[in-house]
């Protein structure tokens, strides 16, 4: 391999690369966010979804970091075939014990490298220039893993350099770690806590970092600093005071009660009696419920109508907190929505019916004045699926039919 040319090596340690990051985030995505994500909903640490915005902004920077990465990488394979870097081949000539040691001692130390670096990005002036960038997520997703300012991309990938130069490290012990420190970073940024509530009593555990650890760091900044390892942050003071007690508070959470086969079975039955369900029961057309993703508190009542063979909808009613403006205009629209009354607004249109579906259409959220583009079904008589989607992104709002 050391007699390809650069132009030939480096797009294969880019994918290389690219595929570390794409395929841990993506499945933590995937089995949190997407296909398990009625499971794990009561364990979302900040009790909110991480915004579409947000998460293409964490998947753009972590591929500039991932460029950055695969650079660097190179650079050392370059540099070990001429013999500069502390690696080895032949698998004999250190022995098993040292290959277990050798992994062992690279998260050692990319535990502290990480923990004094990161404290250093928080130095105000750095922190404006550099580290800013990881924390626009303040409340992230999986995508966050690599999402680095170049600069900071630069340091953290000066870990690899300072573990050649210092640690005799087999091939495959360096791709052990890089795979570790991806899963544990993808960890830290799910938004998820998925470890039982005892984890933290666990005395052979309790001192490995959780998801709600550095989540903490991007909801408050200034605490929970560390990587992979609570030590850093204990022995200096940074954790977090209401660590543990926000651990537990988030694993104590009950999932959702309620019946919902049975409740179904009765709004079922309440569709059939009804004759205004029995003429729409296989439309969305009609009037629906929507609920707030926070608070579980119903939000606003929205008219859907047919309109040209295509479905449109205005919302009828809203339901506001006592903090709220009364009358609550769309700020944010534009053209002719522009500081128009959110009630009467139509908000939701163009959708065509596609077999089961009802595809084609777009939604707008008033609340930040975006539109998505939107496909909506029944999954029964009384529940309309609402997905909008941003780019590859998407998320599914349940609505229930109101008489
Ligand atoms: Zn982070
Ligand atoms: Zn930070």
């Amino acid at each position: 391999m050391q007699n390809l040319s650069f132009s030939e090596l480096f797009p294969y340690v880019l994918f290389t690369d690219f595929l570390r990051y794409f395929l841990v985030a993506g499945a933590a995505y995937l089995v949190f966010w997407i296909i398990y994500s009625k499971k794990w909903q009561h364990r979302i640490i900040q009790k909110k979804s991480p915004e579409a915005k947000s998460m293409w902004l964490e998947f753009g920077y972590s591929m500039s970091t991932v460029f950055i990465f695969a650079l660097i990488g190179l650079g050392i394979m370059r540099l070990k075939s001429a013999g500069f870097t502390l690696m080895y081949d032949n698998f004999e000539q250190w022995g098993g014990v040292w290959f277990v040691l050798s992994i062992a001692l690279m998260i050692l130390l990319h535990d502290a490298w990480f923990y004094w670096t990161h404290r250093l990005m928080h130095n105000p002036i750095i922190f404006r220039h550099v580290h800013l960038v990881h924390h626009r997520s303040t409340n992230p997703s999986p995508w966050a893993a690599y999402s680095f300012h170049p600069i900071e991309a630069v340091i953290e990938a000066g870990i690899f350099v300072l573990i050649v130069f210092t640690i005799p490290a087999h091939e495959l012990a360096l791709f052990i770690f890089l795979i570790y420190m991806i899963i544990r970073n993808v960890q830290g940024h799910l938004g998820i806590e998925f470890l039982s509530k005892n984890f933290l009593n666990n005395r052979w555990l309790n001192w490995h970092t959780t998801t709600t650890h550095h989540d903490l760091h991007h909801k408050h900044f200034n605490h929970n600093f560390g990587l992979y390892f609570t030590w850093w942050d204990k022995w200096f003071g940074t954790e977090h005071p209401k660590y543990q007690e926000t651990f537990e508070e988030v694993t104590a959470r009950e999932k959702e009660s309620g019946n919902p086969k049975s409740a179904r079975a009765i709004n079922i039955l309440f569709g059939v009696l009804l004759l205004n369900n029995v003429a729409s029961a296989q439309s969305p057309v009609g009037t629906w419920k929507t609920v707030d993703d926070k608070s579980g508190n119903t939000r606003s009542i929205v008219q859907i109508e047919e309109k040209n063979g295509m479905l449109e909808g205005k919302v009828s009613q809203l339901f506001l907190q006592p903090c709220e403006q009364p009358e609550p205009v769309c700020t944010k629209c534009s053209g002719e929505r522009k500081n128009a009354k959110i009630v009467g607004m139509n908000f939701l249109w163009d959708f065509k019916k596609d077999g089961k579906k009802w595809t084609g259409g777009h939604i707008l959220d008033p609340g930040n004045g975006t539109t998505y583009r939107s496909v909506i079904w029944l999954e029964d008589v009384n529940t309309l699926k609402v997905r909008g989607y941003w780019g590859i992104f998407w998320r599914t709002q349940t609505w229930t039919r109101t008489q």
